[in-house]
């Protein structure tokens, strides 16, 4: 039978309750039967990631494990091109999920630039995105863009709001070198992988 399958895609660098929250929301608001957290290899549009990629994936494997709608999948590690996500869903859609509609999850922010994503109009036609807010997007801005690409290649983009946590991977690399608390803004697994790897602490 046909699953409903969502996509967190992101560097996860590293995991936070800002990308946990927005996945459980998500998987109750659009009846999803699975969430994949798919850490990105070597992403196309950011700078050098801190935490090498099977160290990203673990924290990924560790906040996910306690969830069983969710699913920690290394199909982007573990290759060494540029991960664009138009070649992670044809694998999926090549492999196990041939059958299943899949939804991309982005924070809003990502909303704003998907005209830019390689081959976007084919991956409009292979999947539907959910943007979900984020502190600090405005949002008015990201509706009119899902006007916009709805309008113009007909992409299937829907918006939810979320409950807002100001969390973002970057604050949490600057206080653990800043020697901040991160207590409660990642799994406490996660906060002791971080702990115990020396993670962050230097740039
Ligand atoms: P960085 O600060 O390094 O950019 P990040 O916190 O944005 O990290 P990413 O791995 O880049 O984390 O994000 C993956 C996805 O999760 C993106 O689509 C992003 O918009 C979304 N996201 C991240 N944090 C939040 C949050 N607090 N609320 C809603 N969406 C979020
Ligand atoms: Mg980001």
């Amino acid at each position: 039978m046909s699953k409903r399958i969502g996509i967190m895609g992101g560097t996860f660098d590293p995991i936070h309750y800002g990308h946990l929250v927005l996945a459980e929301e998500v998987l109750n608001a659009f009846s999803l039967d699975k969430i994949y957290f798919i850490p990105v290899g070597k992403a196309p549009h950011k700078d050098e990631e801190k935490a090498d990629k099977d160290m990203r994936f673990q924290m990924v494997q560790l906040a996910t494990i306690t969830n069983s709608n969710f699913r920690a999948l290394s199909i982007e590690i573990d290759c060494e091109e540029v991960s664009y996500t138009i070649n992670t869903v044809e694998k999926l859609k090549m492999g196990e999920n041939k059958d299943d509609e899949l939804f991309f999850i982005t924070g809003a922010d990502a909303i704003l630039y998907l005209d830019s994503w390689m081959r976007f109009e084919e991956l409009f036609s292979m999947c539907s995105f959910i943007a979900a807010t984020r502190p600090g997007i405005d949002y008015k801005n990201v509706l009119e863009k899902i006007e916009y690409l709805k309008d113009k290649y007909g992409a299937n983009i829907y918006p939810i709001e979320v409950p807002a946590l100001d969390i973002s991977s970057t604050e949490i690399r600057d206080r653990v070198r800043d020697d901040r608390s991160i207590k409660y803004l990642v799994p406490e697994s996660v906060e002791a992988y971080i702990k115990k790897n020396n993670l962050y602490k230097k740039g």
